[in-house]
């Protein structure tokens, strides 16, 4: 080995990926009451901003976003709480009209937010000051500007190479308080994995089975529908009840836990069903499809009910940081109509038969499997 080598061995290059750590957290009454300050305030700047966006932008024609420092002579609760959870919401803010002017069709305007349609919530910076960080965490709990001290139940500690970044307070409707603590983590590229027709599996999204393999397997799904059914009994109930009424407010609370009860269920499904396809994989194919649109067509509003989208998301992040190829097939590829058998196309499909008989080559075609199969080939094409 030469001198060269040995300072400079062929290591893989490190880059940088952003990993989140949720932790629910028990504020005191004070803390609570000015987090409380906090969402209110960033809901007030955000759209006393947005406003004076709007008025400039009709006397000039031009987009001049001002600053939160503006609003506090004529606004003076602002300067209660963190300036740095005010700094985030001008940035969210530019960063919303700068994605609306690049891309118009894909994002919105920026909109006002009520307090009644938006989730409550606000994201702080971590700052380095010559005493430490502003924001950092403990064995039980972390520290925060302004706040202070927040109790937290911290069931995963990071890594000694992770820089903590940001934390995002939220509050949910039921009243629990969680904080997403964004970490920096310097980590080794993957070697990339070479698929092979072997170990690549296509995915076809299924209505009622959420997806069939083109090993013809699908999911066990969560329980979902039982708690769907007790959603609906709740429901019921409270609609039963005499508004604002003691009753009323228990159930309505009961109605909320039940709501982030099968958000949860579906949520520790996705991820654990994409994780283990991604360990088990070396590449995966799936359609590229729009799903909103998809509903639409189906007429059925609930293909988004179990998250087919997260579920590709969390597939496509899976994979990458092993290394492995998650392939978006073209989404007007016709891999349901295609016959595996001969490879005829198939027009006058219906989009709701199950089995299919081939009109050119006569073969018994079971249609799920047939799209999953052929939308690996169609991947490992594409790739190829
Ligand atoms: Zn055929």
């Amino acid at each position: 080995m030469t001198a060269e080598t040995a300072k400079n061995p062929a290591q893989p290059e490190e880059t940088t990926q952003y990993t989140v750590l949720k932790l629910r957290f028990y504020p005191s009454p004070e803390q609570a009451a000015l987090i409380e300050k906090t969402f209110g305030c960033c809901r007030y700047l955000w759209n006393k901003m947005l406003s004076d966006v709007q008025e400039f932008y009709a006397a000039t024609d031009l987009q001049y976003i001002p600053t939160p420092a503006r609003y506090k002579k004529e606004a003076p609760f602002l300067k209660e709480v963190d300036s740095q959870a005010l700094c985030t919401v001008h940035q969210n803010l530019r960063r919303a009209f700068l994605d609306f002017f690049r891309a118009p069709g894909a994002f919105g305007a920026p909109q006002f937010k009520t307090k009644k349609a938006c989730r409550d919530s606000f994201t702080v910076y971590c700052r380095e000051y010559r005493t430490g960080p502003s924001i950092y965490l403990t064995a039980d709990g972390f520290q925060m500007p302004k706040l202070g001290f927040l109790r937290a139940k911290v069931h995963r500690r990071p890594l000694p190479r992770w820089a903590l970044v940001s934390v995002t307070v939220r509050k949910t409707r039921s009243g629990k308080y969680f904080a997403a603590i964004a970490f920096k983590c310097p980590v080794r590229q993957p070697e990339p994995v070479v698929p092979t027709a072997e170990r690549t599996l296509g995915l076809n999204y299924s209505l009622n089975r959420f997806y069939v393999d083109s090993e013809g397997n699908s999911p066990d799904l969560p329980g979902v529908a039982r708690s769907k059914e007790k959603l609906s009994r709740i429901q019921r109930k409270l609609s039963r009840m005499q508004y604002g009424s003691g009753n009323y407010e228990k159930q309505l609370q009961k109605l909320r836990l039940q709501h982030e009860r099968i958000a949860n269920q579906r949520r520790d499904f996705i991820h654990k069903e994409s994780r283990r396809i991604a360990n088990a994989w070396d590449a995966v194919c799936v359609r590229d499809a729009d799903l909103a649109e998809l509903a639409r067509r189906l007429k059925q509003p609930n293909v988004l009910d179990l998250g087919f989208g997260m579920f590709r998301e969390c597939l496509r992040y899976k994979l990458e940081r092993q290394g492995k190829a998650y392939i978006a097939v073209d989404r007007f590829a016709p891999a349901a109509k295609t016959c595996r058998a001969c490879g005829c196309v198939n027009e006058k499909l219906d989009a709701h038969d199950k089995v299919w008989t081939c009109p050119h080559c006569g073969a018994e075609i079971s249609r799920e499997v047939n799209a999953a199969r052929n939308l690996r080939d169609m991947g490992l094409a594409q790739i190829a």
